[in-house]
């Protein structure tokens, strides 16, 4: 059981710890001030390599490993969730697929500028209809006059609104749906017919927000096409280990942060003329954290070490996600508590973690449907 990535990577995070804590804690509370994003932060991260981090070196990226990815998302995500999401996006599902599955047509036109933070990605799945059970998507492509035409909605797509292409779901079969009948379009800003109908706010931090898109006759050519028609629900699915364990990662992060802060309080605050640190109520709280996050570490970190061996994992990366979404959730809870009337206060970094967390337990797969995926490898489908 290892609670470290080894020591190659342990070196590189104490660099990066330089990194997040100088640069990038100003920033975030600077964000926490204005509720907008510093027009220096993306500049910063491009700067430092971290944007479009696991792109193969021909599209501009670094081809970095899933530990290495992951270990930058656990540090970011100790100052603040909105650096972790630049870093994940630009590596994530929407240049992801296009790195692995777009024509060198489709690399060029849509990578470049992603890892100099000129160009970013956005991926659309999820429907009003279409949540968990994203194979009952609607959104339609039909084939008229030699072109594909796109209708349909939606929603909750993170960074939707800014982002220069999308990487959007469509059935194209209706028959066969998710079995073949599901194909993967990249749509530009301004296509027309496309529009951004909604920016909805988020719990959290403000910056953070998702869009809702309408395409009304979205008319685009073959080339939009992204790898074979039909093959979309398997792009879709074919990174969410990833996605998971990047999650993971991020929640690790949080929580390493949350408890490291309680720590610090419960040692300087004193009541009743003893300080909080000494006192078994608190301890127990501390206790079961670092118990919590030592088992996050073990099992994120086993299954990353195993994933690079190619070995199979099977419903491990669930596991993580589920594990640690959950837990971040009770850590920040506990950090709130230990805090008292200061982890309430709005201004102060345990009072947004609080709530920026808990989008973990919803997003990449609700908590429920990683359950579901993980009780079925054990009863077998048919239950
Ligand atoms: C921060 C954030 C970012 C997101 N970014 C994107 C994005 O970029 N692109 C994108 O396409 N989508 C994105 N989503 C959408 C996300 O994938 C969906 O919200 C998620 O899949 C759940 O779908 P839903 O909201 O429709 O909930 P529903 O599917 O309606 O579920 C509602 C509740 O019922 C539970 N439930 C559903 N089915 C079952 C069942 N069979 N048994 C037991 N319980 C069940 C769910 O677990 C949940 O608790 C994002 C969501 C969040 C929160």
């Amino acid at each position: 059981m290892s609670m470290t990535y080894g020591p190659e990577l342990e070196e590189m995070r104490t660099s990066l710890r330089k990194f997040t804590t100088e640069k990038l804690e100003p920033l975030a509370r600077q964000i926490d001030a204005t509720d907008q994003l510093p027009p220096e932060v993306v500049p910063l991260l491009a700067e430092g390599g971290y944007l479009g981090m696991r792109l193969p070196v021909a599209n501009g990226g670094m081809d970095a490993n899933l530990s290495t990815y992951c270990l930058v998302l656990e540090e970011m995500s100790r100052v603040h969730r909105v650096f972790n999401l630049l870093v994940s996006a630009s590596s994530g599902m929407a240049p992801a697929a296009i790195a692995h599955l777009g024509t060198p047509e489709q690399q060029r036109k849509y990578l470049d500028g992603v890892v100099s933070g000129q160009r970013r990605g956005a991926f659309a799945l999820t429907e009003p209809e279409a949540g968990s059970d994203s194979a009952a998507m609607k959104t339609r492509a039909e084939r008229r006059n030699g072109k594909w035409v796109l209708n349909g909605r939606k929603h909750y797509i993170n960074g939707g609104h800014k982002a220069d292409f999308i990487v959007v779901m469509a059935v194209t079969d209706p028959f066969k749906k998710s079995r073949g009948g599901i194909t993967a379009f990249v749509v530009e800003k301004g296509a027309p017919g496309f529009e951004v109908a909604r920016i909805e706010g988020t719990m959290g931090s403000a910056v953070i927000q998702l869009a809702e898109l309408n395409f009304n006759d979205c008319t685009l050519d073959d080339s939009a096409v992204l790898g074979e028609v039909g093959e979309g629900f398997k792009v879709a699915m074919s990174h969410l280990s990833e996605g998971r364990m990047g999650i993971s990662a991020a929640c690790i992060g949080t929580s390493d942060r949350l408890l490291e802060m309680s720590i610090e309080y419960a040692k300087g605050r004193h009541t009743f003329g003893k300080p909080l640190a000494s006192r078994q109520a608190i301890q127990w709280m501390l206790a079961d954290s670092a118990v919590e996050l030592a088992c996050a570490r073990a099992l994120t970190y086993g299954t990353l070490k195993s994933l690079e061996l190619g070995e199979d994992v099977g419903v491990q990366p669930n596991m993580a996600k589920l594990h640690c979404s959950e837990m971040v959730g009770r850590i920040a809870d506990r950090a709130v508590q230990i805090h008292g009337g200061m982890g309430i206060v709005k201004g102060f970094p345990v009072e947004r973690f609080y709530r920026d967390v808990r989008h973990y337990r919803v997003g990449d797969g609700t908590s429920e449907v990683q359950r579901i995926v993980i009780a079925r490898s054990l009863v077998g489908r048919g239950h």
